[in-house]
């Protein structure tokens, strides 16, 4: 997508450290860290939601979670990490590519979002 900033950094229009690449994936430091560690996994392909996914891109997922465990400690991220993906209006997903967080690098506070 032309106006997508996560495509333009995978075309490498726009320059970014890879702290990993491959085939189907890339992982980037998060511009906004919201944790001691804070990674983008973003898939090369351009998709917004699960609910548009084709089968292979499926596949491709679960391939890119899979490596996301493999490399988890290259990435300091030995003591565990949480894995997150805002999706639509409530999550406040901000951009319009789908990508995985990884959050680390600490303990995490423990998630309770409700009524707040
Ligand atoms: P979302 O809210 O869509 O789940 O997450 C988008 C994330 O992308 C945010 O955490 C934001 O800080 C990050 N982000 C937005 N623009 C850039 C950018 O140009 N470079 C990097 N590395 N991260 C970005
Ligand atoms: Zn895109």
């Amino acid at each position: 997508m032309d106006d997508c900033i996560f495509c333009k950094i995978i075309k490498g229009e726009i320059p970014s450290k890879r702290f990993y690449e491959d085939e189907l994936m890339i992982v980037i430091a998060d511009i906004a860290p919201k944790a001691n560690k804070h990674y983008l996994a973003i898939p090369k392909k351009h998709y917004k939601l699960f609910s548009e996914m084709s089968e292979g891109d499926a596949i491709d997922l679960a391939k890119c979670i899979r490596k996301i465990g493999e490399i988890a400690p290259s990435l300091g991220l030995e003591n565990g990490f949480r894995l997150v993906v805002n999706q639509g209006d409530d999550a406040q997903q901000t951009v319009f590519h789908l990508h995985m967080h990884l959050l680390g690098g600490q303990v995490l506070p423990e998630q309770n979002f409700k009524d707040r």
